[in-house]
């Protein structure tokens, strides 16, 4: 560096574009973050709503709880949340929000707005606008129904090369939104959930949804079809793990004490594929919330190839465990989650995984021969 060059801080504007693009990263953040507010408002129902596959918006509509008028001015400011407010409120926090980064960084990277009601206001809707810094700039009366709709539209506008990217991704991208949506959809019970994609030229279509039903079975009949179902096995897996010196016990778990971890879902028959199942139809979750779990994968495909080596296994797992047993606090989107003694975890399971197939009928039927 030239000895003459002066040492400045960054405009404002500029730290809050690029902080914002660690949140949001893609079209998959974007529907996420909002998704998950939806839910953390205790909405029974969710409506996804794309155009142009979200290069021209996104709008997430849900019947939750509202934001109330005194909140408008904080709602969009960086770090403001109604979801924590000391660090020890993590590891018991049930909402799948508390940072308050999304809607600041959504502000910071797209043209974005939100109408919202609260049951005290209803039918008098209010219709929110923000500055690039999350300041709230405008607000007008408009008619609505209890709950929030956020509108994102042009995502990426003031960053020309992720926006490119995007564009020019669009395909794999819109594939990864989809599969995640289809997750939440499955896992949420007593939730209403719809997507639909408008195109630029043509009519909104419906590409699936669920009716609020009370079971996840009824979530993946709903969204997969009854024929997906139909070749998956329950499964409810314990897996008794025992306090090593490692971080498991974390200073909790007493000497001689196990701690417990249920895997419930379903997963495919050994045999019974459909044949077109393909990775995507891989769904992990730990104590609801959805995240990406590529060794417990990587496990459960092992274990069914050793049976039915042509095909990839349909999987919906959730992983129950006392929230001392991992961290979900270890990247800015909270998908990778971070299992203490995952290790051990992995090689309980390849065994009950092994145990629930052989007590399946694992010859082939003739009809498939
Ligand atoms: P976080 O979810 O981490 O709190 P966000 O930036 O996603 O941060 O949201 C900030 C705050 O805005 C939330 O804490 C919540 O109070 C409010 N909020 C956001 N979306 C909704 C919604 N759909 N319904 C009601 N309140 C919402
Ligand atoms: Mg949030």
């Amino acid at each position: 560096m030239a000895a003459n060059v002066t040492i400045k801080a960054i405009e404002a504007n500029a730290v809050h574009q690029i902080q914002a693009g660690q949140v949001i990263v893609d079209l998959c953040s974007v529907a996420k973050e909002l998704v998950e507010n939806g839910f953390d408002a205790g909405a029974t129902a969710i409506d996804v709503r794309f155009k142009n596959q979200g290069l021209d918006s996104i709008e997430v509509q849900d019947n939750g709880s509202g934001i109330a008028a005194h909140n408008y001015e904080s709602v969009a400011l960086k770090h403001y949340t109604s979801k924590l407010s000391n660090y020890d409120d993590l590891s018991t926090l049930q909402t799948f929000g508390f940072r308050g980064e999304a809607l600041s960084s959504l502000c910071a990277l797209s043209k974005f707005s939100v109408i919202t009601c609260t049951q005290e206001d209803a039918p008098r809707a209010t219709k929110l606008e923000f500055e690039m810094s999350g300041k709230l700039k405008s607000t007008s009366v408009v008619s609505g129904q209890r709950g929030t709709t956020v509108i994102v539209e042009d995502l990426f506008r003031n960053l020309p090369v992720r926006r490119r990217e995007l564009e020019r991704n669009i395909k794999r991208e819109w594939g990864k939104v989809i599969n995640l949506l289809n997750q939440y959809a499955c896992i949420q019970t007593d939730v209403k959930f719809t997507v639909s994609q408008q195109p630029t030229k043509g009519k909104r279509m419906v590409l699936f949804s669920t009716k609020g039903n009370p079971s996840t079975r009824e979530n993946i009949i709903n969204v997969f079809g009854v024929k997906t179902m139909n070749a998956l096995i329950g499964m409810d897996l314990k897996l008794e793990l025992i306090p090593t010196t490692g971080p498991l016990d974390k200073g909790k778990l007493k000497e001689g004490a196990t701690a417990e971890v249920r895997i419930l879902g379903y997963v495919s028959r050994p045999v019974h594929g459909e044949g077109r199942q393909t990775p995507d139809r891989q769904m992990f979750y730990v104590n609801g919330r959805p995240c990406g779990l590529p060794q417990f994968a990587k496990v459960f495909n092992e274990v069914y190839r050793s049976y039915n080596s042509s095909q990839s296994p349909f999987i919906f797992a959730d992983i129950q465990l006392d929230t001392h047993l991992y961290d979900v606090n270890v990247s800015p989107d909270k998908r990778t989650i971070l299992l203490h003694d995952q290790g051990q975890m992995l090689d309980n399971l390849r065994e009950s995984l092994i145990e629930l197939f052989e007590t399946q009928d694992v010859t082939i039927p003739v009809s498939q021969t």
